[in-house]
């Protein structure tokens, strides 16, 4: 397998609202392909940036990028010094110039291109958007994704609560959005439940994009973290639209739960409370026969289904089977039924539709 298979969960999950804008902008041009090798300078590292394992800073998705050393850690240095430091300003010299080879432009999801007064002209003070992907706790262990329920040790929530958090809400200062969580559920994790209620009450006006499994993404929970006006989206993991589909991929039996949440979410949605909202499918050999079905559930909450392909992360043994159960590899056995399912005209509803490029060109052949 080459390195493309192995971008990181993180990047997936915590991009993932730049994954659905990605691709619902290049859906609109039907321009996918030449995204890749346009030269317009991208806006990205001008407002945006990542925060990994361990405090680790990047601009974006670390598998996306090429620099051979760290651009910075959040819990050891001065974030302002980072964001203005020798990796984030050598990239975007080069891209100001056209110049994407610190870049892996055949897998990045998100490049945005823009003119230079696009640009916004007090980048310097700080990320306009982050995206957290340290905290891996989560009351899931999905098939996909792990083997077992992360909590969180003492040790890493004395780094979390103690280290980053003060940082983190200091280098928020010029951000308007936050992207939670790209590698747990910030519904279910304390450390980033503390971050949101600490975030909203410094900086009243901030929109949060939740990245979740939805089990508890109810009411009452949200006004509990006062977060209630303070999200922009909402990303729901969801896989399947059958309870015991669910319960293999998920290993759980939240499936009722997350639909009743999602009911709920989409009508927040319908009242504006919301901005957009996606429910999302990776598709494997557990689940593909039900990509249809999931559009439906789409079009019934008016929201969007977001279709990626299975990554194989080592974190969690399934991917040892990635030659099984990756339906979409031209050599799997299943591939011609898969090709035959994404040609139903289901998949033609652009708006309660949305295909990762490599699906696309699948429905598309
Ligand atoms: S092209 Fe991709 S990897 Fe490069 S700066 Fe833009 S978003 Fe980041
Ligand atoms: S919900 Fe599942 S995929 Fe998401 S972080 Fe938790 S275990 Fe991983």
């Amino acid at each position: 397998m080459g390195k493309n298979f192995f971008i990181n969960l993180g990047t997936i999950l915590a991009g993932i609202g730049g994954l659905f804008l990605f691709l619902k902008s290049r859906l609109s041009t039907g321009d996918i392909q030449k995204s890749k090798t346009d030269i317009k300078p991208c806006k990205r590292p001008f407002y945006y940036c990542e925060i990994h394992r361990n405090g680790e800073v990047s601009p974006c998705c670390p598998d996306f990028l090429k620099y051979e050393s760290s651009p910075g850690n959040i819990g050891k240095e001065d974030f302002d010094k980072i964001w203005n430091g020798k990796i984030f300003t050598d990239l975007r010299q080069r891209v100001l110039k056209g110049d994407y080879s610190m870049c892996n432009r055949d897998i990045c999801c998100f490049y945005e291109p823009c003119s230079v007064s696009d640009i916004p002209p007090d980048y310097k003070k700080g990320p306009k958007d982050f995206t957290m992907s340290y905290d891996f706790e989560c009351n899931y262990h999905c098939i996909t994704c792990r083997d077992s329920v992360k909590v969180n040790t003492a040790e890493e929530m004395d780094f979390y609560e103690i280290i980053l958090l003060p940082k983190i809400i200091k280098a928020a200062k010029n951000a308007e959005t936050i992207g939670l969580l790209g590698a747990g559920d910030p519904l279910c994790s304390r450390h980033t439940r503390h971050l949101m209620r600490e975030l909203v009450k410094n900086y009243p006006g901030i929109k949060i994009r939740l990245s979740t499994n939805g089990f508890l993404m109810n009411e009452k929970n949200l006004t509990e973290l006062e977060i209630q006006n303070n999200i922009q989206s909402v990303s729901v993991s969801v896989d399947a639209v059958n309870g015991e589909t669910y319960k293999k991929i998920i290993r759980t039996d939240g499936f009722d739960t997350v639909i009743k949440n999602l009911e709920m979410m989409a009508e927040w949605k319908k009242q504006g409370r919301i901005e957009w909202m996606t429910i999302n499918f990776v598709v494997h050999l557990l689940n593909y026969k039900e990509m249809p079905e999931f559009v439906k559930l789409a079009q019934k909450l008016d929201v969007t289904a977001l279709f990626t392909t299975y990554r194989p992360w080592q974190s969690a043994e399934f991917y040892k089977k990635y030659d099984e159960v990756a339906v979409f590899e031209p050599a799997n056995e299943h591939y011609c039924e898969l090709a035959e399912i994404l040609h139903d005209p289901v998949f033609k509803d652009k708006k309660h539709c949305l295909l990762e490029p490599r699906l696309l060109d699948i429905a598309n052949s």
